[in-house]
């Protein structure tokens, strides 16, 4: 650990008087509608509900975002970022590769199926967008520390983008976290702290320091409106890597929720700018059994979401009281979409079925996603006709232990070729 990390205790931040945070216009309260100045600020001061970024977008054309950067940045008129964000040195995720699977298609019985492989990132996981988009906006309110509470793919995220910028970070984790996910963070060199707890209490714990040291940015706290945005860009290439069209059915992971609602968000921006054509999608969510209070929520009906003490191999998924789960409720509804949820076997189920037909190695929350798909489609909630799109927002290589017990060689041989020939059965 390095720097003046555990005694600032004053508030070092600059004013925010020269604040450009691009087309972002005010924050505004999702559940009652009132609108505040931009700021490091996540609760509405007149209901506690969460703020989200307002905007003016104005004109906004195909070739104005076809002629940007090859990264997230090509759509930084819609995100709440300077017109110069990438000027400053940042991860430049994004532009991840959508491929047509077609062998998983048939495999899961559907006519046209694309795979968004956001395993391409700098930190391998889609956490890279929201977290340079946390950057960017916490550079503009005056922060010079990156922090966060993470179930592992943020804590790489936040702290090679801390690195990247030259600022210190603080990642807290909780203890039981996989080995990969610790290593390929501390590896970074900032103040990485293991908590004796739950993903739960780290948040909780996250949000006592966040009021503490108002010169840190947890980014999925204080200046969570901002972080969220970035979740939008996965909907944005969907779209134009599609051809300016919106898919018919994307299935998301759940965990914050967080992710799905932005997905919406991007979709219906986009249609309203006028950059792709109106289409009824529908967005479906996708959580582990295991930690599943949205698909439980979901299924009973409901629009409360009861938390749970999550007991899953999927950790990056694993919130058991999921901050915008009633968000994420609202949009599967809206947009007559489903949320289902798989065992631990299906998720593993899951990663070896995308491994094998598509070559692609996801982590655990992929493995969720192609396992739920399977199941809506068995039971006639994805329509096998529609052409549909699924996020895969991991690395495999960071979730190792949750597949080690299940592959392997199938023998060891001597060294000669009859050994070989029996082997293989010939
Ligand atoms: C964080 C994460 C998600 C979901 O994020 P939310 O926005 O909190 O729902 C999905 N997949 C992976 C791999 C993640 O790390
Ligand atoms: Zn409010």
């Amino acid at each position: 650990m390095t720097g003046t990390l555990g005694t600032s205790a004053i508030n070092t931040r600059t004013t925010t008087s020269g604040l450009d945070l691009g087309p972002a216009r005010h924050l505004v309260c999702r559940e009652c509608g009132f609108s505040t100045p931009l700021a490091a600020e996540f609760a509405c001061a007149e209901c506690f509900g969460p703020l989200e970024v307002g905007y003016d977008f104005g004109r906004l054309t195909r070739p104005d975002i076809e002629s940007g950067p090859l990264s997230i940045w090509r759509y930084r008129r819609l995100l709440p970022v300077p017109d110069d964000v990438d000027e400053h040195p940042n991860t430049q995720p994004g532009l991840t590769r959508l491929i047509r699977a077609d062998r998983l298609a048939k495999a899961l019985g559907v006519r046209r199926l694309w795979v968004k492989d956001d395993t391409g990132n700098p930190t391998h996981s889609f956490k890279d967008r929201v977290v340079a988009v946390a950057l960017a906006a916490a550079r503009q309110l005056g922060f010079r520390v990156l922090a966060c509470p993470s179930t592992g793919n943020l804590a790489n995220a936040v702290a090679a983008a801390a690195a990247r910028a030259g600022w210190e970070s603080v990642v807290l984790i909780p203890s039981s976290l996989e080995r990969a996910k610790v290593l390929t963070t501390a590896v970074y060199d900032g103040a990485l702290i293991a908590v004796d707890g739950t993903y739960d209490d780290v948040n909780r714990l996250a949000t006592e320091l966040a009021a503490e040291h108002e010169d840190w940015a947890f980014v999925n706290v204080n200046v969570r409106p901002y972080y969220a945005e970035g979740s939008k860009t996965l909907g944005y290439e969907v779209a134009e890597q599609l051809g300016w069209r919106l898919p018919d059915q994307i299935v998301v992971p759940i965990a914050s929720g967080s992710q799905l609602t932005k997905v919406d968000k991007a979709f219906r921006e986009f249609t309203e700018l006028g950059l792709v054509q109106p289409l009824p999608y529908r967005v479906f969510g996708a959580q582990a059994t295991g930690c599943s209070p949205v698909s439980a929520a979901f299924k009973a009906g409901r629009d409360v979401v009861v938390p749970v003490r999550p007991d899953t191999i999927a950790r990056s998924l694993a919130i058991g009281a999921p901050a915008d789960g009633p968000y994420a409720l609202d949009a599967v509804r809206r947009t007559n979409g489903a949320i289902e949820d798989v065992t631990d076997a299906e998720v593993i189920e899951g990663i070896r079925l995308l491994a094998r037909t598509e070559g692609i190695f996801t982590e655990t929350a992929g493995g969720v996603t192609v396992a739920c798909a399977k199941k809506l489609v068995g039971y006639g909630q994805l329509d096998p006709d529609a052409e549909t799109v699924l996020l895969i927002t991991g690395d495999g290589l960071k979730t190792l232990d949750a597949v080690e017990d299940h592959l392997g060689p199938q023998t060891t041989v001597p060294p000669n070729t009859k050994a070989i020939r029996e082997a293989l059965g010939s």
